[in-house]
């Protein structure tokens, strides 16, 4: 796309020596043409701008996201947590005979989520410790 467009259809006339446009009508293009005087082509190319796509993505990523892109490296040791409210739990017993906790959690968005505890390194605290037991 040319740079200092806007959307429209319009009629270009590119520089037979730059190749760079020179005129635009409707005026949609900005000239790019640097020549003294632009050789002038006969005939107009007729170009559709499209309108300008919605807003990129701000550059600045949040904070978060920037740290977990740093971070989406193979081979790095991280720690996953996660915020959720327990929902449900259950006890099953494993072919080795011992009994295992699965807990389910639903996230803030109302996701749910099964957090098997036999899953090596994993551990579930409070959110917030200060937070007293109900029973
Ligand atoms: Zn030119």
């Amino acid at each position: 796309m040319t740079a200092g467009a806007r959307p429209g259809t319009c009629q270009i006339w590119y520089c037979g020596r730059c190749r760079a446009a020179y005129k635009s009508t409707p005026p949609l293009v900005d000239p790019a043409c640097t020549c003294k005087t632009p050789l002038h082509t006969l005939h107009p190319t007729t170009v559709t701008v499209p309108p300008t796509p919605p807003a990129p993505r701000p550059q600045a990523l949040d904070d978060d996201e920037a740290r977990h892109r740093a971070l989406a490296r193979r081979g790095r040791r991280v720690r996953v947590t996660f915020e959720a409210d327990v929902d449900t739990a259950w006890l099953t017993r494993g072919a080795d005979g011992h009994q295992h906790l699965t807990v389910l959690v639903i996230t803030d968005d109302s996701q749910h989520h099964t957090i098997d505890t036999r899953l090596p390194g994993v551990r579930i605290d409070a959110a917030h410790p200060e937070e007293k037991d109900e029973t």
